[in-house]
Parts: structure tokens; sequence; C-alpha cells
């Protein structure tokens, strides 16, 4: 495999949240951070690229994705109407829009049957390209509980057990699992209580044992308070925390991953882009509490990971920069925006040993920006370059290739 050499940018390496500006090379060897240091202490390599004036980074980890699912007006719909020939088709298209934006992991949080699985497997053994994928396999639900059309209906604690067993046999890499009700599902409230605290707490037991992390989602206060206390790891959506919430999570270490992408898409394009009325309905109500909700959670310092919720309506998997700039917008600074996904997120997926940061021996998971994220965001829409395991997936560096004092030329 070709050595490669990318010289003289800032470095933001997702450790400490520092930018290290002057001049910095990242050589990546076999698929993997072989080197990071100085520029004027930078070793050989069969290729070197230049990239003065710009910032290399970590590849970017979105936390809550549905690859099967690809934004369409209704979700429940597309997954119902799918083949699992379809939906497998589908969630690989969306791993390579995913990648091709700077996305080199995702966490997915919920897909039918085997699909997302299966595609993570493809994808490591080199059969189509994607992400680092990250998935739940089906969710976990009480019976007409949200997501049940993609999910494993349980009732009681002895069928939660016997559901987590299930999903971990089939390969899932952490476990999904619904406390409260959900915008998508017909007949369920967002802020209704769903899987018992009980019932949650057995799902932490038997995922910890087998050393997978839980997700939840919740919405409704006591179904977040309920996960919570039963020891998830991670609130998705997390609309109605409030202040008491905040210090629970942050002393249990509980992740938030706030998806404000989820709510905006539905209200914006509302009945107009085909989504249901009583989607659109259950939307605006959620809207502005997400909002507030995430203002003040930046103030209260909780642990956050950015996850989009990209698949559901008008959320498309490019979609994370988005996310990314309306978290600042709403309070958070830049450097916590871009540790939210990639260190922060890496820990929050339970990859960090694999990718999150830009440390010698992680997989060659890497970007360059145009500018400076850590001064604005918004340098984010100006991604350049994006390589995954060393494999390049966007390359738009001026020079193809820049035989210089840096090059052997011995392996070209
Ligand atoms: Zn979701």
């Amino acid at each position: 495999m070709t050595s490669w050499l990318l010289r003289n940018a800032r470095l933001f390496d997702g450790v400490d949240g520092n930018l290290r500006t002057g001049a910095w090379s990242v050589l990546v060897d076999g698929g993997r951070l072989a080197w990071i240091g100085p520029d004027e202490a930078a070793p050989n390599a069969d290729v070197v690229r230049d990239a003065a004036g710009r910032t290399v980074m970590p590849g970017l980890i979105n936390a809550h994705v549905h690859l099967a699912n690809d934004g369409a007006a209704d979700l429940a719909a597309q997954v119902r109407d799918d083949s699992t020939t379809t939906a497998a088709l589908r969630a690989s298209a969306n791993a390579l829009i995913s990648l091709r934006a700077g996305i080199t992991t995702v966490k997915d949080c919920g897909a039918s049957d085997n699909v997302v699985i299966d595609l993570g497997r493809a994808i490591d053994a080199g059969v189509v390209p994607g992400p680092h994928v990250v998935a739940a396999g089906r969710v976990i639900t009480m019976t007409g509980g949200h997501g049940y059309f993609m999910g494993v209906e349980a009732d009681g604690v002895d069928a939660v057990r016997a559901a987590v067993r299930g999903e971990l046999k089939r390969g899932a890499k952490f476990i999904k699992a619904m406390a409260t009700g959900g915008v998508l599902t017909s007949g369920v409230k967002p802020t209704q209580t769903a899987l018992l605290r009980e019932e949650l707490a057995v799902i932490v037991e038997e995922a910890h044992h087998a050393g997978r992390r839980v997700s939840t989602h919740a919405i409704g206060r006591e179904g977040i308070e309920n996960a919570i206390l039963a020891g998830v790891d991670t609130i998705e959506h997390g609309f109605h925390l409030d202040e008491e919430l905040f210090a629970l999570a942050i002393e249990r270490g509980t992740f938030l991953v706030p998806t404000l992408s989820a709510v905006g898409g539905i209200v914006t394009e509302g009945e107009a882009g085909g989504t249901p009325a009583w989607i659109v309905d259950k939307a605006g109500t959620e809207m502005e509490r997400s909002r507030t909700m995430f203002r003040a959670a930046v103030q209260a310092g909780m642990h956050i990971a950015a996850g989009t919720d990209s698949g559901t309506p008008f959320n498309p998997h490019d979609g994370l920069v988005d996310e990314l700039i309306e978290m600042v917008q709403i309070g958070l600074t830049p450097t916590r925006a871009l540790l939210s996904a990639t260190r922060d997120g890496a820990v929050n997926a339970d990859v960090l040993d694999v990718t999150g940061t830009l440390e010698v021996g992680k997989s060659a998971d890497l970007l360059v920006v145009d500018g400076d994220p850590t001064a604005d965001i918004t340098a984010l829409k100006s991604i350049m370059f994006v390589a995954k395991g060393g494999e390049l997936y966007r390359d738009e560096l001026p020079e193809r290739e820049l035989v210089g004092a840096h090059t052997t030329g011995a392996h070209a």
C-alpha cells in the first residue's frame, strides 16, 4: 500500500481541543496514521500532498443515523414498503453519501432485519465503500411503541432480556431502546413513557455484560429520567431534559445526542413536502423545546455527541455539518462542536481506540478543511479532502502529486 504525507497544514488532532498553528505533517502508511509532527521533521513518503493554509482534522462521526432510510417524507411508510434488498441498496448508497461528506464513522440507531449490521460487515470486508458502521440492529420497543416497524417488540423484563441477547447474537454493536414515544410513529405521543425503568435496567445489564453500550430514544421527562436512572449511556433527542436531569446525567456520565436536525426539516418542509400532518404537528410542538433544552444543556456542561437522525424526513446523510453549525448558533463553541463530532463522538460510539482523534496507530480517517473550523465552524462547508482507512473519498487539493524534498520515490 502506498504511503502518503500531508504536509504544511494546521493540525486539529482532537486530543485536547487545541489547534496547532504553524506547519504540521501527517504520514499515512498501510491505512493507519504512521507519524504526526512538525513539517521540518517529516519522514519520506511515496506521495506528498501540500495542504498549506488548511486544517487537517479527524474524520467526522455522526452518532445518530438511519442508513436504510434516505430522508423520504414518511419514514415508517418507506420501512414498510421496502423489501430487505431495497433497504440494503438504499443503506449502501447512503453510506457512500455520508463518507463523501467527511463522515468516516456512523452510529446506526435502527433498521429492520439485519440490513445495516450486514452493511457494516460488507464495508469492513471491502465489498462496498462506506464509513465505519456501528449498528444497533433492530430497536427494542414496547408493543406498539415508537419504531415498532423497525424493531423487536418486547414487554416485561424477561422479554426485553431475550430481545437484547437476540440483537447481540445478530451482531449489534450497541443496543437502542425506546424510553418514550416519538414523532414518526402513529398513535404514540413523543412525551409518553414507554419501556419501564425496570425494563431499561435489564436492557442495560445485558448490554453491559456483553461490553456494549445502550442508547435510548427519550423525549418526555419521565422517560428520560427512567433511562438515566437505569444506567443508559446516551440519551437521544432529550428534548424535555431539565436542570435536575442535567445534573443527574453529568454525575453518571450520560451523553446527550441532541439531533436538532430531526425536527427542523419536518417543520420547515411540512405537509407541503408530503409528510403526514400528524407528524408535522408533533415535530412543531417539540421544535422550540429542543432548542431551549440544548441551550441549557450547553450551559450545564452536558457531555454532547453530535448526531443528526439522518434518514428521517428531509434529513439527509450529508447534513452533519449543518447540525454542527446550528449547535454553534445556539451556544456551543466551535471547538466543543468539533469535539462532539470527533473525539466525544468516538467515546459515545465506543470506537475511540480506532478513530475519533489523529493519533499514531489509529485508522487514517481524516479531513482537510479550507480555513480554520475552530475559529469559524462554517469552514466545514469547505471539506477538500476525505480519507478513511487511508483510502481517499474526496480529493480537491490543488496538486495531485508533488515530488519534492520529502519524497524518496523508491516505492512509487
Ligand atoms: Zn433516530
